[in-house]
C-alpha cells in the first residue's frame, strides 16, 4: 500500500485568487455593460525585452545545427551566464562571489519552496507577516511548519506582524529561530528595509545561529540609496544568508521562467552532533540529482540582460512600471486613502478607510469603482484590513482607475 504524505493534508485549500474570480464573475454576471480594471494581478504585462528575443533567436539556430547542438547543460548553470550575474549583480557592490555558488534555475519559486529538502524538518521558522504563501506552505509540506492553530496559525512558525503600526519593519524576535525568511523589496506590502534595517536582522542570525531566506525578487525595482539590493552588502551575510534572485519581474520572464540562488561558501549548518556543513555542497548535490537545469535558449536570454542593450531595455520597464507605482501612489493619496509601498516596489498596499476589513473594501471597490485589487488578509493575518494593487498594468488603466477611485472616495 502505497502511502501519502499526510503533511499535504494539513494545508488548507487556496483560495485566495479562486475567490476573487467568483466574486469578479458575479460581479460581471449582474453587471455586464461595466469595465472592470486589474491591478490585482501579480504577472508582468510588458514584452521581453528585444535583447533577450534576439539572444533566444539566435539559441534555438546554434541547437538547429550539429556543430553548435547543445544538449545537457550543467545543473548549476552555464559559465556565461554565472559569470554575467557575478560581475553585473554583485562585484559593483563589492561583492565578490565565485561561480560554485550561484546557482542558477528556472525561477525563484522552485528554490524558495525547494530549499528545505537540505535542512531538517524540526527546524523552527520565522516569517514576516504578510508573507508570500510559498514559504510556508513549502514547510507545512515537509511537517516542518507544525499543525495549523485555530487562528490560522502554525504552531512552529513565528509570525512577526509588519503593519501601518510598525511601519512595517519586523521586529527582531527576543528568541532564537532557526531558519528566517525575509523578503526585500517586500511582497505583498511593497516596503522595504534600510541597511541598518537589515543589518540587526544580520547581526540576530549571527549571534543566534539563525539561518536567513533572503528573496530579492524586486531587486531591480529599487530607487532609493540606501535600501540594500543584495543580504551581502551587510558584513557578516555570507556566513548566515542564502539570497534568492528572478528574472521574472526584473525582464519579464515570467513566463520564460528563469532565476539563480547564492549559497556562499562560508555558509554553514549544524549536524545534531555539532559538526558544520557548507549548505552549498548539499544544495549541489541535491540540485544535481532532482534538477536538470534551465534550459540553454532561457539562460542565453538571461545572459542578454546584461549586455548595454538589455540593461536599457530591462531599466525602461521597470520605470514603466514604476511610473505606475507613483500614478497610483499619488492617485491613492489624493483620494484621501493611506498607502504604503509603491517607492522601491511595484506593489502598493493600501490601509482601508475606517478600519474596515480587506474583504469588504475590496467588494466595495469593485462595486463602486470597478477597480479589482487583492485582498490583503489573503497574505496572512497582519494583512487584514489592507489591500494589495499592482503596478503591472498599462498607465492608461492606472490613470482610469484612480479617477474611478477618486469619483468614488471623494
Ligand atoms: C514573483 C515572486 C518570485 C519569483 O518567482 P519566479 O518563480 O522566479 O517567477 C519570488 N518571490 C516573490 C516574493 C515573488 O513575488
Amino acid at each position: 500500500m502505497a502511502l501519502v504524505n499526510e503533511h499535504f493534508l494539513k494545508l488548507p485549500g487556496s483560495y485566495l485568487f479562486s475567490d476573487i474570480a467568483k466574486k469578479v464573475n458575479s460581479f460581471k454576471i449582474t453587471h455586464p455593460k461595466q469595465s472592470l480594471i486589474r491591478l490585482g494581478i501579480g504577472d508582468v504585462t510588458r514584452p521581453l525585452p528585444q535583447a533577450c528575443i534576439e539572444a533566444m533567436h539566435k539559441a534555438v539556430d546554434e541547437l538547429a545545427s550539429e556543430k553548435t547542438f547543445r544538449g545537457y547543460g550543467p545543473e548549476q548553470g552555464y559559465d556565461f551566464l554565472i559569470d554575467a550575474i557575478i560581475k553585473n549583480d554583485f562585484q559593483p557592490r563589492g561583492i565578490h562571489l565565485t561561480p560554485s555558488e550561484v546557482f542558477v534555475n528556472d525561477g525563484a519559486k522552485s528554490d524558495t519552496g525547494n530549499i528545505g529538502d537540505i535542512l531538517r524538518h524540526d527546524n523552527s521558522v520565522g516569517v514576516t507577516d504578510p508573507i508570500y504563501p510559498v514559504y510556508i506552505d513549502s514547510n507545512v509540506m515537509c511537517g516542518r511548519a507544525g499543525v495549523l492553530e485555530p487562528d490560522g496559525k502554525w504552531s512552529n512558525v513565528t509570525y512577526m506582524p509588519c503593519t501601518a503600526e510598525n511601519h512595517f519593519i519586523p521586529a527582531i524576535p527576543d528568541k532564537r529561530i532557526d531558519i528566517v525568511y525575509l523578503c526585500y523589496p517586500n511582497n505583498p506590502t511593497g516596503t522595504t528595509l534600510t541597511k541598518d534595517q537589515l543589518k540587526k536582522w544580520v547581526d540576530y542570525a549571527l549571534a543566534n545561529d539563525t539561518l536567513i531566506l533572503f528573496d530579492a525578487a524586486y531587486e531591480a525595482f529599487i530607487q532609493e540609496d540606501n535600501v540594500p539590493h543584495s543580504i551581502y552588502e551587510i558584513k557578516g551575510a555570507k556566513k548566515c544568508a542564502i539570497e534568492f534572485r528572478s528574472f521574472s519581474k526584473t525582464a519579464g520572464f515570467t513566463g520564460v521562467r528563469c532565476g539563480y540562488t547564492v549559497v556562499p561558501k562560508e555558509l554553514t549548518a549544524a549536524t545534531l552532533t555539532g559538526d558544520r556543513i557548507p549548505l552549498g555542497k548539499l544544495w549541489n548535490r541535491r540540485q544535481c540529482t532532482k534538477f536538470n537545469g534551465a534550459s540553454y535558449i532561457t539562460q542565453r536570454a538571461a545572459e542578454a540582460i546584461y549586455s548595454p542593450e538589455g540593461k536599457q531595455q530591462v531599466r525602461d520597464n521597470i520605470n514603466y512600471y514604476m511610473e505606475n507605482a507613483r500614478t497610483m501612489k499619488k492617485g491613492l493619496e489624493a483620494a484621501g486613502l493611506k498607502v504604503f509601498g509603491g517607492v522601491n516596489s511595484p506593489y502598493i498596499w493600501l490601509k482601508t478607510p475606517d478600519g474596515m476589513g480587506s474583504w469588504k473594501f475590496f467588494e466595495q471597490m469593485l462595486y463602486e469603482a470597478n477597480v479589482v485589487g487583492t485582498p490583503g488578509v489573503g497574505f496572512g493575518p497582519s494583512g487584514e484590513g489592507y489591500i494589495r494593487l499592482t503596478a503591472f498594468g498599462s498607465h492608461e488603466d492606472c490613470q482610469e482607475a484612480m479617477k474611478r477611485l477618486q469619483r468614488w472616495l471623494i
